[in-house]
C-alpha cells in the first residue's frame, strides 16, 4: 500500500510498545510495522510478529533470537530474525523506516536512539535515560541528522503541546517563563520517613494512576523519574534548572503546563492513558483517535496541587544537582539510579538506600566535560561499578 508509514518500535514488548501497537492496529491504512524488538521475551515479540507482520525483529540475546527465529519459521512467517545491539541500530537507521518510537527502558536505548537521529528519522522519544546520559550529544545528532523528534513522556508530549510552534527550543523568543512539570507524587507521597524505609517492592512497583514497565514504576515512587524528565525537559526545551519547576499534582489529570510571560498558563489535560501522547507523536501534525476514552472533569471533581517533598524523596534534588553539575554528572546520576532500582528490586537494598547510594557515587565520581558519546559511556560504566560497590560494602 502506498503511502504507509512505516514504523520501527524498539522496546516493542514493552509497556510503551504494546501501547503503540495498539494505537497502530487502529490505523491500518496509515502505519505499517517494520521492525519489532525486544530484550529477551520470545513469546511476547513472537505473538506481536504474527499479529503485526514486520520485514525485521530484533532480539538483544544471541540464544532468545536463535529460539524466535526457529517458532517464527516452523509458522511459516517471513519476518528476518536479528540479534545484538549493531542490529538495534539498524533497524532504527534503516532507509526505509520513517518513524522510531524508543521506547527500550534504560541506557540500553542511547545508541538506537541515536542512530535515529543521525539518520534524520521521525523520533517518537519515550526513553527519557538518552536524554539524561547524553542530552548534549542526542541534540546535536537530531539536529545534524535532520530528525523531527516528538516527546512521548507525558509531560514533555504536553509541554510541547502548549508550547508556540518553532519557539520550542527558545523558551524566550517564544514568551515562555516558565515550564510547571506536574507529578502525581508516587504511591507513598503521604508516608512518613519511618514508613519509608519499611517500604517494600510489591508496594513500590503499585503506582496510583499509571501502568508502567517496573523500573520506571519504582522511579516514580522515589520520585526519581520527575528529577530525570527535569533533565529531560531542559534538552527538549532547551530550559534553564530554573525555568522548571515541579508541581505535585496526584489525580495525574493535568500532565503539564506552561506558563507565559503574561501571566497565562497553558495545560493539556487527559486521562493517564499514554495512547494519548502515542498517538499525538504518531499522527503529528495531525491529531488522530487512540481509543482514549473522553475526560470526566464530573468524575474528576477536583485538582490538587503540592510543593514536592525533597526532605523525603531525595532523589529529585539529586536530579537537580546533577543538572546543575552539567558534564557527565547526570550520566552518572542515571547509571547509579539504574543500579540503585535492580538492587532494590532483587531486595539487596531499602527503599530510602536508593538515593543514598546514588549521591554517594555522585559524590565520589569525577565531574568532567562531555567531548563525546564514549567518553560518557566510560563514565557511565565505572558509576555502575562504584554503584554496586557500594551495595557490596552496605550488605
Ligand atoms: P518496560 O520495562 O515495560 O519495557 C521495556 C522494553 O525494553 C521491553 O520491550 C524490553 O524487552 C526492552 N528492553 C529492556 N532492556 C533492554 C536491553 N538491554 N536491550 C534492548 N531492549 C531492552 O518499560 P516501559 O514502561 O515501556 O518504558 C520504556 C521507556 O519509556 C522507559 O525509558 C520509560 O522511562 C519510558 N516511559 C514509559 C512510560 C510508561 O507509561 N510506561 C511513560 C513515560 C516514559
Ligand atoms: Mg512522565
Amino acid at each position: 500500500m502506498p503511502n504507509l508509514q512505516q514504523v520501527t518500535i524498539l522496546g516493542a514488548t514493552g509497556t510503551i510498545g504494546v501501547n503503540t501497537l495498539d494505537v497502530i492496529s487502529q490505523h491500518p491504512n496509515r502505519f505499517a510495522v517494520f521492525a519489532l524488538t525486544a530484550n529477551k521475551n520470545v513469546e511476547a515479540l513472537f505473538n506481536q510478529c504474527q499479529q503485526f507482520k514486520p520485514q525485521y525483529a530484533v532480539m538483544l540475546e544471541d540464544q532468545a533470537a536463535e529460539r524466535l527465529s526457529i517458532q517464527l519459521k516452523q509458522a511459516g512467517s517471513t519476518t528476518e530474525v536479528l540479534s545484538g545491539m549493531d542490529s538495534l541500530e539498524f533497524v532504527s537507521a534503516h532507509e526505509k523506516v520513517d518513524a522510531v518510537m524508543a521506547a527500550i527502558v534504560g541506557a540500553a536505548g542511547l545508541k538506537p536512539a541515536i542512530a535515529a537521529a543521525k539518520a534524520g528519522k521521525r523520533i517518537l522519544l519515550a526513553n527519557k535515560e538518552t536524554l539524561v546520559m547524553a542530552g548534549s550529544i542526542f541534540m546535536q545528532a537530531v539536529d545534524e541528522g535532520g530528525a523531527t523528534l516528538l516527546p512521548i513522556d507525558s509531560e514533555h508530549n504536553a509541554i510541547f503541546q502548549v508550547m508556540p510552534n518553532d519557539k520550542r527550543m527558545s523558551l524566550i523568543d517564544g514568551g515562555v517563563k516558565k515550564i510547571l512539570l506536574t507529578a502525581s507524587g508516587g504511591p507513598f507521597r503521604k508516608a512518613s520517613y519511618e514508613e519509608l524505609k519499611q517500604v517494600t517492592v510489591k508496594q513500590a512497583l503499585n503506582h496510583p494512576n499509571w501502568v508502567m514497565g517496573p523500573k520506571i514504576t519504582i522511579d516514580s515512587a522515589t520520585l526519581m523519574n520527575k528529577g530525570l524528565e527535569v533533565i529531560e525537559a531542559r534538552w527538549l526545551f532547551n530550559a534553564s534548572p530554573d525555568q522548571i519547576e515541579v508541581v505535585v499534582h496526584p489525580q495525574s489529570v493535568i500532565h503539564s503546563m506552561v506558563e507565559y510571560v503574561d501571566g497565562s498558563v497553558l495545560a493539556q489535560l487527559g486521562n493517564p492513558d499514554m495512547r494519548t501522547p502515542i498517538a499525538y507523536a504518531l499522527g503529528y501534525p495531525e491529531r488522530m483517535s487512540s481509543g482514549v476514552g473522553s475526560l470526566d472533569l464530573f468524575k474528576t471533581a477536583r485538582l490538587d496541587f503540592e510543593v514536592p517533598d525533597v526532605q523525603k524523596f531525595p532523589c529529585l534534588r539529586l536530579a537537580f544537582d546533577a543538572l546543575r553539575m552539567g558534564g557527565n554528572a547526570a550520566a552518572i546520576l542515571n547509571a547509579a539510579n539504574e543500579v540503585a532500582v535492580e538492587a532494590f528490586i532483587k531486595e539487596k537494598i531499602a527503599f530510602t538506600e536508593i538515593p543514598s547510594l546514588i549521591e554517594s557515587v555522585l559524590e565520589n565520581s569525577t565531574i568532567n566535560q562531555v567531548i563525546d558519546l564514549d567518553m560518557l559511556i566510560a563514565s557511565d560504566t565505572e558509576a555502575r561499578v562504584a554503584a554496586e560497590a557500594w551495595i557490596g560494602r552496605s550488605s
